[in-house]
């Protein structure tokens, strides 16, 4: 089964040539199946019956498939979903006081195996097709609000579940572009966050997009001495290659750049390190998320304690650069940062 979801208006058109249909079933057809977010074509009753029949025989919307979902105490929503191959990849459904976030996959496992991710300890699959990544959102929020349905209220999508989507540039730029599509999904592009470990050519690519993502930074050592260690990628982009491609980033209005710094206790903490990041940060009109570590027991790293992150904060603060502590979400599901890593796979073997 060959699938619809991730295919733009010209290669619908493309795909529905040998019907012989009108021009405009493949406008309608886009319609389902990204305004609508309708992922059955049997359903479509915009279309006559013969069409959705053949179209049957050889195309599916998408075929990734949610195979759980678990609730946390907080509402945050972690799904579980299989792909066609059997590949897990997950996403997280997380409500805040003013919108919703959406935390998507990019990748099945991930090839950077980041010392303090459990998506790195489980190891690489494969990369998903635009496809697979429009559908968890295309999936959460159809369970939220019903096919058919527009958003309540406002969605923000962050590309910081499993994978580095600068490692998939092609399927996540083409996902990113249908997902903004005023025609189809209609979301803001100022609403989407992409996260790099520090793929400094995806950097670069990325600038020169004209429908782009916020671009967010997972930083998280400040000498390359560490990050060599915590983040592999760095011996091949190390930090002063980094912040240069994030020196010549073309910011738009309004636009900052995100610094991510997972607190671990011991490791990356001290006053001197957060001199250390105000330092390396000179210069750039930058903000840094402070995200409390996440732990598994899988894993030899604690979080720094509530104090210390305070302290770390304040200090970086002080020194004039912009800083935030993103409380974690859905821990008791397993949903928080660097958590997400298909465990029922895991379990399986
Ligand atoms: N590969 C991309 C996106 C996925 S990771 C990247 O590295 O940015 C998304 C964020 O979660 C990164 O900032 C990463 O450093 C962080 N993270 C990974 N494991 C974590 C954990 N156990 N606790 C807290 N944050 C974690």
């Amino acid at each position: 089964m060959t699938e619809l979801l991730g295919q733009t208006l010209d290669e619908l058109s493309e795909t529905l040539r040998p019907f012989d249909v009108p021009p405009y079933r493949a406008r309608q057809l886009y319609h389902e199946i990204y305004k609508r977010r309708n992922y059955a074509v049997g359903a479509m009753t915009e279309l006559p019956k013969s069409l959705r029949a053949a179209l049957r025989e050889r195309w599916t919307v998408t075929s990734l498939e949610v195979t759980s979902v678990f609730q946390s105490s907080d509402g945050t929503r972690r799904y579980l979903f299989r792909a066609s191959d059997g590949v897990q990849i997950e996403a997280v459904w997380i409500p805040e006081a003013d919108r919703d976030t959406i935390c998507l996959s990019t990748q099945a496992g991930c090839p950077l195996a980041c010392q303090f991710c459990m998506t790195g300890v489980l190891g690489w699959r494969r990369n998903l097709t635009a496809g697979e990544i429009i559908a968890q959102v295309g999936a959460l929020l159809n369970d939220q609000y019903g096919v058919g349905r527009p958003p309540a209220r406002g969605v923000n999508l962050v590309l910081m579940g499993m994978g580095e989507p600068l490692l998939n540039y092609v399927q996540v730029m083409k996902a990113i572009r249908l997902l903004c599509d005023s025609q189809g999904m209609g979301i803001s592009q100022r609403r989407i966050t992409l996260s790099t470990a520090g793929v400094v050519p995806g950097i670069d690519d990325l600038a020169k997009e004209p429908v782009r993502p916020e671009l967010a930074i997972s930083l998280s050592a400040t000498t390359n001495a560490l990050r060599d260690r915590l983040i592999p990628l760095n011996k091949r982009w190390p930090l002063e290659e980094l912040l240069a491609a994030c020196r010549r980033y073309p910011l738009r209005r309004r636009e900052w750049l995100t610094f991510e710094y997972v607190m671990l206790d011991g490791v990356n903490d001290s006053d001197e390190e957060a001199d250390q990041l105000v330092h390396l940060l000179r210069g750039l009109r930058a903000k840094v998320n402070l995200i409390p570590y996440n732990p598994s027991p899988e894993l030899p790293f604690r979080s720094s304690p509530m104090n210390r992150v305070l302290g770390f904060q304040a200090r970086v603060r002080a020194r004039g650069v912009p800083a935030f502590i993103r409380m974690p979400r859905g821990r008791d599901i397993d949903a928080a940062c660097g958590q997400l890593a298909a465990r029922a796979e895991a379990s399986r073997r």
